[in-house]
């Protein structure tokens, strides 16, 4: 039996054209200007194989012409125009490309340079979305007849023929009445129109005109004013990535940067790169100089902006960056893609996973460029992004900690500055076993807390974490080069000799420190004579997985889950305080029972913490005071 061939349900498939392949019917003009580069693109193919074609670039443009009044928006090229034949052939049949016949045909050397946008053969449709009628007038440089098609959509269309002066192609649009929902005016005003040019084409590589309504002062009366058109190029073609990085200078990046509202002043960073390979691609990324007011809001949206071949594809393609480099802004243009059906999408996410790879580890290495070559102003992007990256070390289990360690900076009690951690370990004395670490709301703070006393007498470097985040992230990290990161609270800090001595102390005065602990019952895991203070009196640190700062930002949070930090009161027995301490312990008990609450009061705010009980506390106080 005969198989006979399925043909297109034009009728039904126009209608899903027109209702469901797009989200959005703006991207008509889109698809009706890229048609029209891709007819000027085949003139210009064509003269490379045809001597009789000449391919004068001036003689090449596409025009828009909105007309108010008739409701119809027309847009015309000086493209290659389509034949009788071709206007039923290219229009007739949905999903039938030309444009993707015309790359396959045997004459047309190079395929793979011919980079004609078309290749699905749907996207003129989209022109219904917004007309009740669409007009095709077009004579072909093949011929010196030209031929009118018109259709109102789903009945059908007629081919007939028609005067044309010129080769190319004329499409009128008859735009659709205002309905309740949709705004179809909008596409005949000039603003939108050079908006929408902007948006979608501006880098078509041929001019796209429109005569632009001005007004300005008349001459013999300035008071009143006179209207006018001005011929006006919309698109500016070439775009700036495209062009070579030696010809252009900061002030061009600049001014793009703002053109594109990527931030209101000078990006920090520029990183403009072409890759050849697998996937070829262009991307253009910058580094804002400052935060986002909404960065570290849920409003923030990161992407970049994804081309397909100078055409806008994506506003924002999210898929391109990894959260931890969400403030890196800009675009990616690569002819490799493959796109779906609405060219709102891809088919594949193959090769934007490669991408994506590729470009983290691009930033990757120009942040640490910057790091090396201009550390002013790495410090002045940690200031402004660090956080993000220190989040991105905590975040998925620590899946990216490998990449961002090296980028992560913090503030020195040696140098007094931001400093990597590289730099911290390559400092590392000999017999220092960890990276020591102190958290605080503020450097100031920090400088004064009690348990850092040890450490700096060892003459130890101690990074200040002052984010929320710090210690999250340090947690996750574990060790660096090796060496094992130690809060200065933790009941263990390495000291082998001044260990012994503690210990010796807290055997001593066992039976004292029990007392103390019974008092403290709940509230302190251990009461013991301190090895890390040399002026202070006393000092709280902590032992396990939980630190007291941990403990305070669970406590901030929402979901306030009561989550405690096991902490041990340590006293400095070499400070005048103890001798009453044991005084009491011997004389007064009752009296030891309001030192021991009003050592671990004066602990937890040394530490920031509330005092669990204000009331007592100042009545313990006035107690002494007699
Ligand atoms: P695609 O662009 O994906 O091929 P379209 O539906 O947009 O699909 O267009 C179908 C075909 O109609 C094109 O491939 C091309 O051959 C032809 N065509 C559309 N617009 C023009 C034009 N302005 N000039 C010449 N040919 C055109
Ligand atoms: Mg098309």
């Amino acid at each position: 039996m005969a198989v006979k061939e399925f043909k297109a349900e034009s009728k039904k498939l126009l209608n899903l054209m027109v209702n469901s392949i797009y989200t959005n019917k703006e991207i008509f003009l889109r698809e009706l200007i890229s048609n029209a580069s891709d007819a000027i693109d085949k003139s210009y193919y064509r003269s490379l194989v045809d001597e009789n074609v000449n391919f004068n670039k001036d003689d090449f443009f596409i025009r828009i012409t909105p007309d108010k009044d008739k409701r119809t928006f027309t847009i015309t090229d000086t493209g290659i125009g389509m034949t009788e034949e071709e206007l039923e052939n290219n229009l007739g049949t949905i999903a039938e490309s030309g444009s993707l016949a015309f790359k396959n045909k045997d004459d047309i050397k190079d395929k793979d340079k011919v980079d004609l946008i078309g290749q699905f053969g749907v996207g003129f449709y989209s022109a219904f979305m917004v007309s009740d009628k669409v007009a095709v007038k077009s004579r072909s440089v093949n011929s010196d007849k030209a031929y009118k098609w018109e259709s109102k959509g789903a009945e059908g269309y007629t081919v007939e023929p028609c005067e044309k002066e010129t080769v190319g192609t004329e499409i009128i649009l008859k735009i659709k009445e205002n309905t309740k929902d949709e705004n179809y005016d909008q596409f005949l005003d000039q603003y939108k129109i050079k908006s929408l040019v902007k948006k979608y084409s501006d880098f078509i590589k041929y001019p796209i005109k429109m005569m632009v309504k001005k007004s300005r002062p008349k001459k013999d009366n300035d008071k009143e004013k006179e209207e006018y058109f001005e011929d006006e190029t919309l698109n500016s073609m070439v775009p700036i990535w495209r062009k070579n990085k030696n010809e252009l200078k900061p002030e061009d990046y600049n001014q793009f940067y703002i053109d594109k509202h990527f931030g209101y002043d000078k990006p920090l960073w520029v990183i403009h790169s072409s890759v050849e390979g697998v996937v070829s691609y262009t991307t253009l990324l910058f580094i804002p100089s400052k935060t986002p007011f909404d960065f570290y809001t849920k409003e923030f949206q990161k992407g970049l902006e994804l081309y397909s071949n100078g055409v806008l594809i994506m506003e924002k393609c999210s898929d391109l960056l990894p959260d931890y480099f969400s403030f890196v802004q800009g675009l990616v243009d690569s002819a490799d893609l493959s796109l779906n059906i609405s060219r709102e999408l891809l088919q594949h996410d193959r090769q934007l996973k490669f991408i994506a790879r590729r470009i983290r580890d691009k930033i990757k290495s120009e942040l640490l460029q910057m790091l090396k070559k201009d550390r002013e102003k790495y410090v002045e992007f940690y200031k402004n992004f660090g956080r993000q990256l220190k989040y991105g070390v905590y975040a998925d289990f620590g899946a990216n900690k490998e990449i961002l360690q090296d980028l992560l900076m913090f503030y020195s009690s040696k140098e007094k500055k931001l400093v990597t951690l590289d730099e911290y370990v390559s400092r590392m004395k000999e017999d220092q076993k960890y990276i020591y670490y102190a958290i605080g709301d503020d450097v100031e703070k920090i400088e004064k807390l009690p348990q850092t006393e040890l450490v700096k007498d060892k003459n130890f470097e101690i990074l200040y974490f002052t984010d929320d985040v710090d210690e999250f992230a340090i947690k996750m990290l574990v060790k660096y080069k090796d060496k094992e990161f130690k809060s200065v609270s933790s009941k263990d800090l390495g000291f082998d000799s001044d260990d012994k001595e503690s210990k010796k102390e807290t055997e001593e005065n066992k039976e004292l420190f029990d007392f103390m602990k019974n008092v403290l019952k709940g509230k302190v895991k251990e009461v013991k004579a301190s090895n890390r203070l040399k002026t202070h009196p006393v000092c709280l640190s902590n032992e396990g997985e939980i630190s007291i700062e941990m403990e305070k930002i669970f406590n901030k949070m929402p979901n306030n889950q009561n989550i405690k930090a096991d902490k041990i009161l340590e006293i400095n027995t070499g400070h005048p305080m103890f001798k009453a301490i044991k005084k009491a312990f011997a004389e007064d008990k009752d009296r030891l029972k309001v030192y021991s609450n009003l050592l671990y009061d004066q602990a937890l705010l040394i530490e920031g913490l509330p005092v669990e009980d204000p009331v007592q506390f100042a009545n313990d106080v006035c107690s002494l005071i007699k």
